[in-house]
């Protein structure tokens, strides 16, 4: 049986169009199936149409959280709730505002099947109406990961289909800031993608902030690498020279008796040394930051409801 997981905020006009649909598809391709909701802490009426959807249809059933955990959080929890399903073999994450074309579904099941793919991503081959601002963002984001941690994301989206293995083989990272995106393609197997147009939003505007955006690009990039460490050797390195050739120019100053010009190189010296170390500083305390974030070991989410 395949389970579709869709995590849900604040998409109260999103539910019954999302569930009707992909569950009409799933239908007529004659594929066994289930949908699970994930109410990611929504402030609208959402979690009252999931139940009231779960209660008339038996395909569909539902988490809800306490509060807002991110999309992060509602995936895994759609996964979790899908391998505590024994039926469950393969399942689906999709946008629950059908930006995402459910009719893929359907492709990506027979991928699954018949030729035995555990992986099958559903690639951006164009990204839809964004600003342009964002589009630039967004590619340099991907830039970054791939250069620091070869993953290859460009396209990427949470759009695919895994198999039983590979959910458990995800959840089973102890890990509390994911990237879903990423670790399902951290963890290997055999994969293969098909492409898709993304669509604009049936109902309502993205969940998504700048500032919530920046953040999770942030930790998905220092989650997955330790580069800017290594960044701050790079610089160590580089600058030792350069004090190094002052360091020459400032005794030879002094040999000669011009001593009292060398206050600007200490001066420069000065400002160098702090800059650099209050960057280094700086860097250190994210990762610190990082690691007591998953040393506390909080649950990635708390689930207040289920149907
Ligand atoms: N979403 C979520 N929690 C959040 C933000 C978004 O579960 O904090 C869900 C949202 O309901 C949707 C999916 O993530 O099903 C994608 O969000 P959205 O369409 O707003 O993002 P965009 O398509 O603009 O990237
Ligand atoms: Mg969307």
């Amino acid at each position: 049986m395949l389970s579709v997981i869709i995590p849900a905020y604040n998409e109260g006009e999103n539910i019954n169009t999302a569930a009707d649909t992909i569950g009409g598809l799933l239908e007529r391709a004659n594929i066994a199936y289930e949908i699970v909701f994930s109410n990611d802490g929504s402030k609208d009426d959402t979690w009252e149409i999931i139940k009231a959807k779960s209660a008339q249809d038996s395909h569909v059933r539902g988490v809800s959280f306490s509060r807002n955990f991110g999309k992060e959080a509602a995936i895994f929890a759609g996964l979790e709730a899908a391998l505590k399903n024994p039926d469950c073999k393969c399942a689906v994450v999709i946008d629950c505002d059908l930006q995402h074309p459910p009719e893929l579904i359907a492709d990506m099941y027979e991928l699954w099947k018949t030729q035995g793919y555990d992986v099958v991503e559903a690639r951006k081959a164009s990204r839809g109406r964004e600003s342009l601002v964002y589009k630039a963002f967004a590619k340099t984001f991907y830039k970054l990961m791939k250069s620091s941690s070869g993953i290859n994301l460009d396209g990427a989206s949470d759009y695919k289909l895994l198999d039983r293995k590979v959910i458990e083989a995800v959840d089973g990272m102890k890990e509390r800031q994911t990237f879903f995106r990423a670790l399902s393609a951290w963890v290997g197997f055999k994969t293969t993608s098909l492409e898709f147009h993304v669509q604009p939003r049936v109902h309502g505007t993205t969940k998504w902030s700048f500032r919530k955006l920046f953040k999770f690009a942030l930790s998905s990039i220092t989650g997955f690498t330790n580069f800017p460490m290594h960044l701050m050797t790079i610089f160590g390195v580089l600058f030792l020279f350069l004090f190094a050739g002052l360091g020459v120019h400032t005794i030879v100053n002094f040999i000669l008796g011009r001593a009292e010009a060398g206050f600007s190189t200490v001066i420069l010296l000065l400002l160098i040394i702090g800059s650099l170390l209050m960057f280094g500083l700086g860097i250190i305390g994210y990762y610190l930051a990082k690691i007591y974030e998953e040393i506390k070991f909080r649950p990635r989410y708390i689930v207040d409801e289920e149907v």
